[in-house]
């Protein structure tokens, strides 16, 4: 049967139902309202209990803050607060893959410049650069930054050797380790198998990651890394350092305390004290896995001053 159109169906339903509003009782209408003096300026109409809330307006009139409202616990600010400092601008990129304005780009597609060797960072960076990306010099030792760092957030893409050779550790292994000592793994965990707490995406010998959202061998794949580095009092640990990653656009690590530097298998990880800064390094595994588009940006926590 063909459906009826739209407009009968609402004309039938308003005939349908008109007899029944028409038989309800009319509730009794409240008593008019006695005029009232408008509200103080600052208050809604209708908020004349509201109480002063210290509203700071702008030039043309918009609040934009206030100076009487409650205190946020344990912090120095009210909410709404006034004072409290603007987030600097910062641009970002055509897409999240590319470098926002504040960004120090490690590895724009053509050299090694940002890179020494590890155990010589006298010497430059031996990995071979092509076509916009470079290669673990297989067998040539582990690469840092010259320059060094504490807190920041890492953007780096990396594909694993295709075809994949090998398994468990010995297939698309290489890392990265922030600060030269906590690594977050990179390996080819594409249908390979191997301990949960060192595939892909595992801080490595703490935690695996929350799933494994791997590409296949030969496919770039996409680290987007917040890395808190550990805070030291003299020579007591005060905070750890934490790590959140996303792998691919996936949450696999979220906010995870490193428990020390990760290459002891036979003791427990354990902090030692350390400079607040120190280089971003890429593991040479003896694998030739690729990478692309690295940046990172260092990050100074919340409520900055704002430039004058
Ligand atoms: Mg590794």
């Amino acid at each position: 049967m063909k459906p009826a159109p739209l407009a009968v169906v609402v004309a039938c339903a308003t005939l349908a139902f008109t007899p029944l509003f028409a038989r309800q009782t009319p509730s009794p209408m409240p008593a008019p309202a006695t005029p009232s003096a408008p509200p103080p300026q600052g208050q809604a109409r209708g908020a004349t209990q509201r109480p002063d809330e210290g509203a700071v307006r702008d030039a043309n009139g918009a609040v934009v803050g206030f100076t009487k409202t409650a205190e946020i616990p344990g912090t120095p600010w009210r909410i709404h607060d006034a004072g409290r400092p603007h987030p600097r601008m910062v641009t970002p990129g055509a897409t999240p893959a590319d470098a926002p304005s504040d960004a120090i780009v490690l590895f724009d597609g053509k050299d090694l410049s940002k890179w020494v060797k590890e155990s010589d960072p006298t010497k430059p960076a031996p990995w071979p650069v092509r076509d916009g990306y470079f290669e673990t010099g297989a067998g040539s030792g582990s690469i840092m930054t010259r320059e060094k760092f504490g807190d920041i957030q890492l953007h780096l893409e990396f594909s694993t050797p295709s075809p994949g050779r090998g398994a468990s550790q010995d297939r698309g292994n290489s890392g990265i380790k922030f600060m030269d000592k906590y690594e977050l793994q990179i390996l080819d965990s594409y249908q390979n198998i191997t301990y949960a707490d060192g595939q892909a995406g595992a801080i490595y010998g703490e935690y695996p990651p929350l799933v494994n959202p791997v590409k296949k061998p030969g496919e770039w794949q996409v680290y987007d890394v917040v890395f808190e580095a550990p805070k030291f009092k003299d020579t007591t640990l005060v905070a750890p350092a934490y790590i959140t990653a996303f792998l691919n656009g996936v949450a696999i690590q979220i906010r995870r305390p490193v428990m020390g530097p990760t290459s002891p298998t036979m003791t427990p990880h354990q902090y030692t004290a350390h400079d607040a800064e120190l280089p971003l390094m890429l593991q040479d595994h003896a694998h030739p896995v690729r990478f692309r588009n690295v940046w990172v940006r260092r990050l100074a926590g919340y409520d900055q001053p704002e430039k004058q």
